[in-house]
């Protein structure tokens, strides 16, 4: 029995009001784990906050109790009362946006991740990078805690997996997964609605953008590295935000000579967010802390900031990518 997980298990059966946050740019394992802990706290008895300090994707809106998600503008730390603020699937402090406001106050804080690069800034941290997925952690510890499943529990848990692990793709995928997946499935987690929801859902207008993101996409490095870039005013042409685009750095890396694939994404004029990947030995995650961010060895991002222009702004990342490529043997980890 894993002793962090139990510490976790106390902590939060001593708590009675929980604040429970997710990251900013919210994916699927995020909105997972935050409604999934929630809703199995509540099963407990315990009164809980969910928070996630960034505009919801509208993919989530047909998820229950997603609506219920506060950012930080609407916390109130009269009304909300926590005595514990657990997070969940963020590697950093400043990913939990204006709530690393409440680690500097003090508040009491458990962190559950998965992210090998992960700073460890609470007071208890539970961080496993041999899970998949942050909701394949949150479901060991509901079922320690003894929790019994509805159907929307099961189907908010299934939600994270399924998208962390490229719908049971990605190399994170393993017998566990298929274990903790079809154990959901079996109390009532819909895998068709969460694939149509998640995949299925994509507006023309997004097609367009990707034509533009064609236009701007290079290969370098005997083509095993990809990469491409919008700016803020492609995205204004089709009143589209980067949350809207989140798939394109994976169609990348789809090219069958592609190895890494970078994609980044103007939020506003000098501000970049990159998103990399990599198929199966360059790790990007290394990348990724060398610019500020993190992330897993095949997933990772950061945020760029810079004066003049986007393309300009990103050689130095690239350059990089392409000079670790060119200098080992396509075998070597990197
Ligand atoms: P994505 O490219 O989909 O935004 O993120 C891929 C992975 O990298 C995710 O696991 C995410 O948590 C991590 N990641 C993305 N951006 C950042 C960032 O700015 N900072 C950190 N620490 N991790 C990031
Ligand atoms: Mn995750």
């Amino acid at each position: 029995m894993n002793r962090t997980m139990n510490a976790v298990f106390s902590k939060l059966l001593q708590a009675q009001n929980i604040l429970v946050c997710g990251h900013i740019m919210p994916d699927g394992d995020c909105v997972s784990s935050v409604v999934s802990l929630s809703m199995g706290l509540e099963k407990l008895g315990k009164k809980t906050t969910m928070a996630i300090d960034w505009k919801i994707p509208s993919i989530f809106s047909p998820f229950p109790r997603v609506e219920r998600i506060i950012d930080y503008s609407r916390y109130s730390t009269q009304l909300e009362n926590s005595d514990l603020l657990v997070i969940v699937d963020a590697s950093s402090p400043d990913r939990i946006g204006r709530f690393e406001r409440l680690l500097r106050y003090g508040m009491p804080s458990i962190l559950i991740d998965h992210h090998a690069t992960n700073t460890r800034f609470a007071n208890l941290c539970w961080v496993e990078p041999s899970y998949s997925s942050t909701a394949q952690m949150i479901f060991d510890l509901l079922k320690l805690m003894e929790v019994s499943y509805d159907g929307d529990l099961a189907l908010m848990n299934y939600l994270g997996i399924a998208t962390d692990t490229g719908f049971f793709r990605y190399s994170n995928t393993n017998s566990t997964v298929f274990e903790a997946a079809a154990e959901l499935v079996k109390l009532g987690a819909d895998p068709c609605m969460v694939a149509t929801a998640i995949l299925e859902t994509r507006r023309l207008e997004e097609f367009f953008l990707e034509r533009d993101a064609i236009d701007n996409l290079r290969l370098l490095s005997n083509d095993r590295f990809a990469y491409s870039y919008l700016r803020v005013e492609d995205f204004e042409r089709y009143s589209l935000g980067e949350d809207d685009f989140g798939g394109f750095v994976g169609d990348l890396r789809s090219i069958a000579s592609v190895e890494v694939a970078l994609f980044a994404s103007e939020s506003v004029g000098g501000e970049a967010h990159v998103s990399l990947r990599s198929k199966s030995y360059f790790d990007v995650s290394s990348v990724a802390v060398a610019f500020g961010g993190g992330g897993h060895p095949r997933a990772a991002g950061f945020t760029l900031k810079y004066d003049g222009d986007l393309e300009e702004a990103l050689q130095e990342a690239v350059e990089l990518i392409s000079r670790r490529l060119e200098s080992h043997s396509k075998d070597a980890t990197l």
